[in-house]
């Protein structure tokens, strides 16, 4: 019977762990065809969270538990609950909050049985409004222009991906890893599944607008080089801006007409701005430098402190 692993990074989700846990076990009954393993990564959540896993895996051993032994954040999560069910035939990549319905999981299995080695969930609609909803909007406009391996927009996390496809992306040794460009750079035949991405059921959320940020730069760091290249054309730009200016001056001088001491203002901002211009691409630099610094460290994306074995 084929093994299907369902990989879910929690972060103080106890409010909703107990739904969750059910609308899964509801899922595995009405799919016996298949052997089922529900891996719960805990990203160092402060809450009660480890209690109630434990407390399912006792009640039920197919659901599995790893600790990690502090916060490391939702990628590494991902990656240790990915890395833990390598053996497994498929696996499903869902948050734990209820935003990706497990009801829809069936329809990736039915994808991947057809022949596509990833599936990727992608949203009819969107529940979040307002700023997260701008953001989202933003980035995934910009993430598009600026990559050679676009994401589709409306997927994030949720998808599924067959045996081959795990393989290749635990392949991956990078440490900034941003998940739906890692999955459309693998390759492999996919197909895409639609369905409404809810409202969280119960808590809040977890990703700060911050880590969501560098998230985002992150995607766009890793996949693209175009930031370079574009401080590249400034530079460009500029330098021909001030070879224009230096003819033009040239020029007057030698057709004689006098230069007063005048352009204070014009000065201070040529300095101001052309300082300004040179900070944001030393800025750039250093992104793309202490990303680099991070993989050479070779650091393990996260430490385990903990396993809580299930049975399928
Ligand atoms: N999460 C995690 N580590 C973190 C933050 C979040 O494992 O440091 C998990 C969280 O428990 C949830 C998923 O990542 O299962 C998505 O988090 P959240 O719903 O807060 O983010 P959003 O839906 O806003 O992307
Ligand atoms: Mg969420």
């Amino acid at each position: 019977m084929p093994v299907i692993a369902i990989v879910i990074p929690v972060f103080n989700e106890q409010a909703v762990l107990p739904e969750l846990c059910a609308r899964l076990v509801a899922l595995f009954e009405a799919q016996p065809d298949y052997r089922w393993r529900a891996v719960l990564v805990d990203d160092g959540s402060r809450d009660e969270s480890v209690a109630i896993i434990r407390a399912q895996n006792a009640r039920d051993p197919r659901f599995e538990l790893i600790e990690l032994s502090r916060n490391f954040g939702f990628q590494s999560a991902l990656a240790a609950g990915l890395e833990h069910a390598h053996d497994c035939d498929a696996v499903v990549t869902m948050d734990a909050d209820l935003q990706d319905p497990p009801e829809v999981i069936p329809e990736f299995v039915a994808s991947w049985r057809a022949g596509a080695e990833v599936v990727r969930a992608t949203r009819r609609s969107r529940a979040e409004t307002g700023l997260r909803r701008i953001g989202f909007d933003l980035f995934h406009a910009l993430f598009q222009r600026l990559t050679d391996f676009p994401i589709e927009p409306n997927t994030g996390t949720f998808g599924l991906l067959g045996r081959d496809a795990l393989q290749a992306y635990l392949q991956l040794p990078e440490r900034h890893r941003f998940f739906p460009g890692l999955r459309s750079w693998i390759g492999f035949p996919s197909a895409a599944v639609f369905y409404d991405r809810q409202e969280r059921a119960a808590g809040q959320p977890q990703q700060t607008f911050r880590r969501l940020l560098r998230y985002a730069l992150d995607g766009v760091f890793s996949f693209s080089h175009l930031p370079l290249r574009l401080l590249t054309y400034t530079g460009l730009f500029v330098a021909l801006i001030g070879f224009a200016i230096g003819l033009f001056f040239i020029v007057r001088r030698l057709i004689g007409v006098e230069i007063a001491f005048t352009g204070f203002t014009t000065l201070t901002t040529l300095v101001l701005f052309l300082g300004g211009i040179q900070l944001i691409g030393i800025g750039i630099l250093g992104e793309y430098l202490g990303r680099m610094y991070d993989e050479v460290k070779q650091r393990p994306l996260y430490v385990v402190k903990r396993r809580t074995a299930g049975r399928q």
